[in-house]
């Protein structure tokens, strides 16, 4: 066949907007794994959660099958839940899965607004929103970047509230020097095969002590206790929370990599701030995120799009999603505000209670970012959203 003159320039491959990066190394340990007769829960758990446990200053970590059941065994351990009238503070603007494990336990979710700029939960609307049944906050490092530790501490401290770090998107990510999970009260990170680091699903939560720790693992199981030989009782009722040591050797393949994935992310990170119009983009009010070089783990990078801007070329985000899809870009929405969810809207909240989080719901957009990326392709997708940006 002779090369056709009007056939367009090989497209590059679909960029996604994010991958895992499972080397070699771990899929050989994987398939001994499958291979050794023992592929639930075991030697492998016991070493994933001794390494997480070292990374998080010897603090007692245990390992789940999801950053969700680790939040809501936290409020468990908490007691938060046992009054109906029971309040969690945090944030609208989150993977859903933050407010749902509230209602889990039979507390009510209390909301506070994003501050648009970290688009994190805004931490004086927290302390306004603290009254008497006020039990514990639950606040989320939003792409990894953290929520102003040292002030949510204090908070919490001065009013006697425990504290759930949401925690899933900052494994690797930390506050004045020190690691995401290696202080505070409870942590709760996450494994999902999007996270910095992954076991396919699953996660972890950080504790406080080993009498939390014995809880925690029988709210993981069913509330078993197994003693000598033979000896089996059950206390409370618990769940099916396991991690498998399949995916938990999939887990000690990604640990030694993280200071390399997340010191990529950062990299990749700074070449958006680079290759941005920053002119441009102030001009119509297309907002980056906050850079920061520092603490963030660069889970996701996330712009929001210019709403009055695009509605004058009659466009809106889904338009702009898919021309990015036709110049073979993927791009994601992290999150929509979730007290919009008509589960949420059935129990009384509506448009307009959080305007922050109800702007950056509508008009972010996550662009890709995985440690395989190229700077190359970096360039080409803020190349390709100033271009429709412009409307070119
Ligand atoms: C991923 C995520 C969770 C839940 O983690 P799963 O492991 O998927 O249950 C919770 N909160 C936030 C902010 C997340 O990004």
């Amino acid at each position: 066949m002779s090369a056709n003159p009007i056939e367009p320039a090989a497209t590059p491959p679909f960029l996604p907007f994010t991958r895992p990066t499972i080397d070699e190394a771990t899929i050989a340990g994987v398939a001994d794994v499958l291979r050794s007769g023992w592929i639930t829960s075991g030697p492998n758990v016991k070493a994933f959660e001794a390494q997480l446990s070292a990374r998080c200053g010897g603090r007692p970590v245990r390992a789940f099958n999801s950053g969700t059941c680790t939040m809501e065994i936290a409020l468990r351990i908490a007691g938060v839940g046992a009054q109906p009238t029971d309040e969690v503070i945090t944030t609208p603007l989150t993977w859903v899965s933050t407010a749902n494990i509230v209602l889990d336990v039979g507390a009510r979710p209390v909301f506070a607004d994003i501050d648009p700029v970290t688009r994190n939960i805004d931490l004086d609307r927290v302390e306004s929103a603290i009254g008497p049944n006020t039990r514990a906050i639950i606040p989320v490092d939003l792409t990894g970047l953290p929520v102003d530790r040292t002030r949510l501490h204090d908070i919490a401290g001065r009013h006697r509230l425990r504290v759930v770090e949401d925690a899933a998107q900052s494994f690797g990510s930390s506050w004045d020097g020190r690691a995401i999970g290696s202080f505070g009260d409870f942590v709760s990170f996450s494994f999902h095969a999007n996270k910095n680091i992954t076991t396919i699903e699953g996660g972890c939560l950080v504790l406080n002590d080993d009498a939390e720790a014995k809880l925690a693992e029988q709210y993981r199981l069913q509330g078993v206790v197994r003693s000598g030989h033979d000896g089996m009782d059950v206390e409370r009722v618990g769940g099916k929370y396991n991690l498998t040591d399949v995916a938990a050797r999939v887990g000690l393949g990604q640990l030694p990599r993280l200071a390399e994935f997340t010191e990529r992310r950062r990299a990749l990170a700074r070449r958006y701030f680079d290759a941005f119009d920053a002119d441009f983009l102030h001009d119509v009010d297309c907002r980056l995120p906050v850079a920061d070089f520092v603490n963030s783990n660069w889970h996701m990078f996330q712009v929001i799009l210019p709403e009055a801007h695009l509605a004058r070329r009659s466009l809106q985000r889904a338009d702009v999603m898919a021309a990015l899809e036709r110049r073979g870009i993927g791009t994601g929405v992290h999150y929509p505000a979730l007290h919009l969810f008509s589960l949420y809207r059935r129990l009384g909240w509506k448009a307009g209670d959080f305007p922050h989080a109800e702007y950056a719901g509508r008009n972010t957009l996550t662009l890709p970012l995985f440690p395989t990326m190229t700077d190359a392709d970096v360039d080409r997708v803020v190349e390709a959203l100033q271009s429709v940006l412009r409307g070119a």
